[in-house]
């Protein structure tokens, strides 16, 4: 099992991230101490309830939002001290998005070809130089044969292919795919994952996927959830062997964050099932601690 804070080389660290928006006179706190650290050419998915701040983390890491405090670097990149030309720049050259929905991904008057191109036209690539990446794009998506297709005449899973081959035109070092699967068939979905792994091989790009879909984090060595802003639980792909003619049986371990300060979020189902609210009791045992509700049993009482 890969220990994922045993060093410090890691190409996205987050510490604390907040993220407030303001809307007239409302706060909405959608990323609250977030942290979250990513090794270069790891390929992750992150989980969690609609509105727990995914898509908020997302935009952020891709250079399209500020956050209201904290740290983000992505690469040797500071995103909360950059110019406004700066973080332009990482935006056009250092990150590829591929979004939910596949409407946003491609342009539709234009071929899966000409969608490909386009990215790299507007960053002044020479005709032959984007001709000869669009298709080699198109071929690592496994598309060769539908290039001169418009997006309404291939499948969803086919567009978000295109999209995916967009994405990766230019040879962003970063692709963030928020929920790419959501509006495929799990087969398409579980092809995509491929795609993403294969690459990941090929140009060691590092690939964060938001997703609900169990065909993509069961694939995945890491799967971060983020809950109620926070980065939460963090399971981590292990192998455990059986006796030797058992296949070896793939596993997730699971474990909560602990964050920079010492504060973790306790599973909420344990939380409701103690009735724990507002304080609790915190006891050291020799090689663990254990949390009492305030007024139910504490070692005392048990003595
Ligand atoms: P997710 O992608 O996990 O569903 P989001 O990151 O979209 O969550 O949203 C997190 C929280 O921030 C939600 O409460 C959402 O309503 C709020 N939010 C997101 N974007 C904006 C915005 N532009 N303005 C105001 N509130 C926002
Ligand atoms: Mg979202």
């Amino acid at each position: 099992m890969v220990d994922y804070r045993s060093k410090n080389d890691y190409y996205i660290t987050c510490e604390d991230v907040f993220k407030i928006y303001k809307i007239a006179d409302l706060e909405v706190v959608a990323l609250r101490g977030l942290d979250l650290l990513v090794r270069e050419k790891e390929v992750m998915a992150i989980v969690g309830a609609s509105g727990s701040g995914k898509t908020t983390l997302l935009n952020i890491l891709g250079g399209l939002d500020n956050p209201t405090a904290g740290k983000v670097m992505v690469g040797n990149r500071d995103l909360v001290n950059i110019s406004a030309r700066e973080l332009g720049k990482f935006r056009r050259k250092d990150v590829g998005f591929v979004w939910q929905q596949t409407g946003r991904n491609l342009i539709p008057y234009l071929t899966a070809f000409q969608n490909v191109e386009l990215p790299l036209t507007l960053l002044g690539w020479s005709p032959g130089k984007r001709r000869q990446r669009a298709a080699e794009m198109l071929e690592a998506v496994g598309l060769s044969s539908r290039m001169n297709h418009r997006p309404e005449r291939l499948s969803g899973g086919e567009q978000q292919r295109v999209a995916i081959a967009v994405a990766l035109a230019h040879n962003p070092p970063l692709l963030l795919a928020d929920e790419p699967t959501g509006e495929l068939d799990s087969h398409s979905a579980a092809n995509i994952l491929d795609i993403f792994h294969s690459l990941n091989e090929t140009y060691g790009v590092t690939i964060i996927i938001v997703t609900h879909d169990i065909s993509i984090t069961g694939k995945v060595d890491r799967v971060v959830t983020i809950r109620d802003g926070r980065t939460s639980i963090e399971s981590v792909r292990g192998i455990k062997r059986g006796d030797e003619q058992a296949e070896q049986v793939v596993s997730y371990e699971e474990f909560i964050v602990l964050d920079g300060v010492g504060r973790l979020q306790l599973p909420r189902e344990y939380v409701d099932k103690l009735k724990l609210k507002g304080r609790v009791r915190v006891l050291m045992e020799e090689d663990h601690i254990t949390v009492w509700p305030e007024k139910g049993n504490n070692r005392e009482k048990r003595e």
